[in-house]
């Protein structure tokens, strides 16, 4: 773990999943924790290495990659934790993600493992979009959905800390199908931070770019494209498609190969969201055929 500075204020901690830092006259703010009671150690150990502060995190969204630490954290230090509202319910509540992947029923074992379901941490405040200041820190809270269901981004110090709203190239290219509950809103939030000038952006997943413009188009491109596609096939059926059939199509087309029941579920809730986006637009129908849901084109 290394700590990076990349202005005046702002470091970045560069990892499997990346964390923000921001030190401010004498007080630290961390973005987003890493996924576990180890991670949430080593940014500890770095901090105190450098003589650094801690005091407030925020956590973008809730996905126990980007919160997983934060208990810890709290047990460790006494910080004040932010989230938005509806992430806070579920880094309160972690057994809400394996919930809402298993459709809502109360999950199998297989699903309550440290990547789906992180230990809970108390949200001491709810963070809003907009002008915010915590501490010395002021910062612009934005609305980044789609991703998840509220993921915030931070822009402080003319830095943009995007979470998961964007992710790398490479990181697009390896998984092909990205996780997302909401796909016009992640294309909508994409929109919104290529129309930003800031000095350089960290998102959760990649590298952090001055020029990351780019790497945001290539994003919209690519949920657009897995949009196309699905609607392509729906045309192409003549008396429509089943949801299942459809789905296995696109596993097929991108060569899917999720490694667990958890990983096939998360590509699964991808496809439920570029469907929804379909069906919202008006381009294509879902009705109950042969007991199955069936996707027709208008
Ligand atoms: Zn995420």
């Amino acid at each position: 773990m290394e700590l990076n500075q990349i202005s005046n204020h702002c470091f970045m901690i560069k990892g499997n999943v990346n964390i923000g830092y921001a030190v401010k006259n004498g007080a630290g703010l961390l973005i987003d924790t890493g996924l576990d009671k180890s991670s949430a150690k080593k940014i500890i150990k770095l901090l105190k290495q450098h003589n650094l502060p801690l005091d407030y995190c925020i956590v973008t969204h809730g996905h126990v990659d980007h919160y997983g630490g934060a208990a810890f954290l709290q047990r460790e230090k006494e910080i004040t934790l932010y989230a938005s509202k509806l992430e806070s319910a579920i880094i309160q509540n972690p057994i809400l993600e394996p919930i809402y992947l298993w459709n809502g029923a109360w999950p199998i074992k297989e699903l309550r493992n440290k990547f789906l379901e992180g230990e809970a941490a108390e949200v001491s405040e709810v963070l809003m979009e907009g002008a915010q200041e915590i501490g010395p820190f002021t910062l612009q809270v934005l609305s980044l959905p789609g991703h998840s269901y509220a993921q915030l981004g931070i822009l402080m110090d003319n830095i943009l800390f995007a979470a998961d709203a964007y992710f790398g190239v490479q990181i697009l290219k390896k998984h092909k199908v990205p996780f997302i509950v909401d796909a016009n809103a992640t294309i909508d939030s994409l929109e919104m931070i290529n129309k930003l000038s800031c000095h350089g952006s960290v998102p959760g997943h990649g590298d952090f770019e001055t020029e990351f413009h780019q790497t945001v188009q290539e994003n919209i491109r690519c949920h657009k494209e897995i949009k196309a596609y699905l609607l392509s096939e729906i045309k192409a059926s003549n008396n429509g498609i089943s949801m299942d059939a459809l789905l296995q199509m696109m596993f097929s087309h991108y060569a899917l190969t999720p490694a667990n029941i958890g990983s096939w579920l998360l590509y699964r809730t991808s496809f439920t969201a570029y469907i929804s986006a379909l069906i919202e637009e008006g381009g294509i129908t879902i009705s109950i055929d042969y007991n199955k849901l069936w996707l027709k084109c208008v």
